[in-house]
């Protein structure tokens, strides 16, 4: 008995050890094993059951082989699954265990933002996120090469689904045209096509070839063709996810067919676009009226999804939250505030004079909106996480945890939220059957974390969470602990500090212009604040 607990504390002492340092170098991964186990855990998982522990979860390779309850909360643990030879295993007394997360709208950086895809994927590994959904960016063959070094797992990355943007590489005119570019677009291996708005004759043909395949898709319903094509007509057709949420009050009207534009109006001038979008859900249906109803009972009928990315929009409503978000300074790349900024070119940066009176538009529009995806989860719709960081000061990894607090805000219980973070992204992509919860024969993707995530989300956070502890101490709390991707153990605050020590390289002149944050925070930062270490 003695030797056994020998052998079991100098596995963990050996992992440990051989975690930080391979010869002498910092290592950010480790893994697979031959067995790996993951000792009284409180698991959360992905279906909706509540949390449940202690449990002992086993991983051969990258395949969870066992679950097992091993005892009750506070009693001498039993039925411990066996350590076998070449084995190792993880004490993980008190942490929680969920599955890693699906994020539905992830660009994995771009050429505006200076963000490359080893930044992106640092901060999503880091934040749990071990699958992305890229609606469309740089472009199918860049994606799929991705997609294939994250397979192999030759990089640190999540699993890439590639969705590409309808048209991208050729004029479509015709529906000939559509549905040859929706053939090749399968045959090249992509996972599914991101559409922005095209004549409705074009939108009808490419869904339905690109079902017919077997492929799946998600749309933007962007202004310049929605009075012609909004969200029903998308569903109909057989689309399989709606993003954002144009489309979705047009699909309401009912004492209007056009969005109240007013007379000076341009598209090409951003603030136009954002201020009278901030104004649009209250042109439609009211909730719960007649047509309301219809339409969403018509959308869950249809097996409809909604990726609803709350978060990309939340700078609308309260710039300055979005703006001075304490992880711009760590972990925001110069290029990518820079982008950020007021322009009149750089999407998404429709700051020309955005105040009170916008922002309280926005913050009305949120209620419609939040109560129309909240009714839609508890009518049986389907309702996922997707972020679209890298735009609108939303950062990428961070913005996912502040999508999981507004589905919180919009009303979703937290065990709903992390459903939709996980199992439901794995049904809209159509792999529920591999990842999105912890059941044995799935992939070993896992996040494990010291803090309970349902009692406070911020835990999630790369950051961590403020709280004061027994010495009346401020301490941060949290922070994703480890990310298990593949049966491969990922350093989840090491992968952090990699980025952090990047941004730190950089030449001074280039750390955040004119924010200037650095210096002035270390002026005025109470000393009794403690940095995550
Ligand atoms: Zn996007």
């Amino acid at each position: 008995m003695k030797v056994e607990i020998l052998k079991k504390l100098q596995c963990v002492f050996l992992f440990t050890l051989q975690f930080f340092f391979i010869n002498g170098q910092e290592n950010l991964s480790q893994g697979p094993y031959e067995q790996l186990i993951l000792r009284n855990v409180t698991l959360i998982n992905g279906n909706g059951a509540p949390p449940i522990g202690p449990i002992d979860i086993e991983i051969k390779q990258n395949i969870i082989t066992k679950i097992k309850t091993v005892g009750y909360p506070g009693i001498s643990k039993k039925n411990n699954i066996k350590l076998e030879k070449n084995g190792y295993e993880l004490n993980l007394d008190g942490m929680y265990v969920l599955p890693g997360f699906v994020d539905m709208h992830g660009h994995i950086g771009g050429n505006s933002q200076g963000a490359d895809p080893e930044y992106v994927f640092n901060l999503w590994m880091a934040h749990g996120i071990t699958t992305v959904r890229e609606p469309s960016g740089r472009g199918v063959d860049f994606n799929l090469d991705l997609k294939k070094k994250s397979e192999d797992n030759s990089i640190i990355a999540p699993r890439i689904f590639t969705y590409t943007g309808f048209g991208r590489g050729s004029e479509v005119n015709t529906v000939e045209d559509a549905v040859k570019w929706v053939r090749e677009n399968a045959k090249k291996g992509a996972d599914g096509i991101k559409f922005f708005g095209s004549p409705p004759e074009i939108l009808d043909a490419a869904i339905k070839e690109n079902k017919r395949l077997g492929l799946r898709s998600a749309f933007h319903h962007a202004q310049m063709s929605v009075a012609r094509w909004n969200v029903l007509h998308s569903a109909r057709a057989g689309l399989t996810t709606m993003e954002h949420w144009y489309g979705l009050p047009e699909a309401l009207f009912d004492d209007r067919t056009i969005q109240n534009y007013p007379a000076n109006y341009n598209y090409q001038n951003e603030q136009h676009r954002f201020e009278e979008a901030g104004k649009l859900w209250s042109q439609s249906a009211k909730p719960f009226s007649e047509h309301w109803n219809n339409v969403m009972n018509e959308l869950i009928e249809l097996d409809f999804t909604i990726d609803p990315t709350f978060n990309i929009y939340e700078a609308s409503r309260d710039l300055h939250r979005a703006r001075r978000a304490e992880w711009h300074e760590d972990y925001t790349l110069p290029s990518l505030w820079k982008f950020y900024e007021p322009s009149k070119i750089s999407h998404g940066s429709y700051w020309h004079y955005w105040g009170t009176e916008q922002e309280v538009e926005w913050k009305n529009n949120y209620k419609l909106w939040m109560t129309f995806i909240n009714e839609f989860k508890n009518r049986g719709g389907r309702v996922t996480t997707g972020s679209d960081s890298g735009f609108i000061y939303q950062l990428y990894g961070f913005a996912f945890v502040r999508e999981l607090e507004l589905l919180r805000e919009a009303g979703f219980h937290p065990l709903e939220i992390i459903r939709s973070a996980t199992l439901n992204g794995a049904e809209a992509l159509g792999v529920e059957n591999k990842i999105g919860s912890i059941e044995v024969g799935k992939f070993a993707d896992i996040i494990i974390i010291e803090e309970n995530p349902l009692e406070n989300l911020k835990v999630l956070y790369g950051t961590g969470a403020i709280k004061l502890n027994q010495n009346n101490e401020v301490v941060r709390v949290g922070g994703v602990k480890y990310t298990i991707k593949d049966g491969i153990i990922y350093d989840s605050k090491l992968l952090l500090k990699k980025v952090k020590r990047r941004q730190r390289n950089l030449p001074k002149s280039l750390l955040l212009p004119k924010m200037n944050l650095r210096k002035k925070q270390k002026k005025t930062r109470p000393q009794h604040l403690k940095r995550l270490k």
